[in-house]
C-alpha cells in the first residue's frame, strides 16, 4: 500500500510539480506552499506580547486586548504579498493552512499566560464568499487548529449581505444608524471565555474595531488578536 501511494505520488508530482512558491526547489512538505529555507528567512515580526507593541498601539484608545499581535510584515512585491494573493485571488487554500499553522506554533509557545479558548475568523461579505468560495481567516484558523486544536467558532460573528434576509433587516437599519457592521449569534458561546479574533491582514485596525464593537455586550473573559500579516 505503502509503496502504491509512492508510486502515485510521484506520477502525480510528474504532471501537477509540487514547487516552492518563493525559490522554486520541489523539496518541501507535502502540505506547504514554501520550503524550511523560505519558511525560515520569512519577514517574523518578532513582537513580543507586551502591551506597548506597535499592534497593540494602533488600538490604544478603541480596544484593549489581553494579546494583540501578528506575525508577520506585509510588505509590496514580498513573499508575503505573494502569500496573501494566492490565498485571496488565486484559491491557493494551503497558503492559509500554513500560514495558520506558523500561528498555532507562535501561540504554543508565546500566549501561555492566560491561553486561548476559542478562535473567532472574522468574516467577509456573502458576496465575497460567494465569489471566493471560502473565508481566508476561517483557513487560517483551521491551520491555527491543527496545531493548537483549539475550537473554532465560524458562524458566531456575521457579515450581513447587503441584501439580507426578512428576519434581519431590522437589526441591520438599527446597526446602520449606530455605524455597526457585524452581527454576533449566539453570544452564549463565548462567555467566560478568551476569545481571538484572527484575519489575514491588519492595516488600520477598522474592520477588527468594528468586530469588538459588536461583541462589546457578549460576556467574554478576554479578547485578543492576532493576524497572518501587518501592513507597514
Ligand atoms: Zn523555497
Amino acid at each position: 500500500m505503502h509503496f502504491l501511494k509512492q508510486y502515485l505520488d510521484a506520477f502525480v508530482h510528474l504532471w501537477y510539480p509540487h514547487i516552492c512558491l518563493q525559490c522554486g526547489t520541489d523539496q518541501l512538505e507535502k502540505q506547504d506552499v514554501l520550503c524550511k529555507h523560505c519558511i525560515n528567512a520569512l519577514p517574523y515580526t518578532d513582537f513580543e506580547n507586551k502591551w506597548n507593541n506597535p499592534i497593540h498601539k494602533i488600538f490604544w484608545g478603541r480596544v484593549s486586548f489581553y494579546y494583540a499581535n501578528a506575525l508577520l510584515f506585509f510588505t509590496k512585491d514580498s513573499i508575503v504579498q505573494l502569500l496573501i494573493t494566492e490565498l485571496k485571488y488565486q484559491q491557493n487554500k494551503k497558503a492559509g493552512w500554513m500560514l495558520g499553522r506558523l500561528m498555532g506554533y507562535y501561540m504554543m509557545n508565546q500566549m501561555t499566560s492566560d491561553p486561548i479558548d476559542t478562535l473567532i475568523p472574522i468574516p467577509i461579505s456573502p458576496s465575497k464568499k460567494h465569489q471566493r468560495k471560502y473565508n481566508q481567516a476561517q483557513l487560517i484558523c483551521e491551520g491555527i487548529q491543527s496545531i493548537t486544536q483549539l475550537p473554532i467558532l465560524e458562524d458566531l460573528l456575521i457579515k450581513p449581505s447587503e441584501l439580507a434576509s426578512q428576519t434581519h433587516k431590522d437589526r441591520i437599519r438599527r446597526m446602520d444608524a449606530i455605524g455597526q457592521s457585524f452581527l454576533v449569534e449566539q453570544a452564549y458561546k463565548i462567555k467566560n471565555k478568551h476569545i481571538l479574533l484572527v484575519d489575514d491582514v491588519l492595516t488600520t485596525g477598522a474592520t477588527i474595531e468594528a468586530a469588538c464593537t459588536a461583541l462589546s455586550n457578549a460576556e467574554w473573559k478576554n479578547i485578543s488578536v492576532f493576524t497572518a500579516t501587518y501592513t507597514i
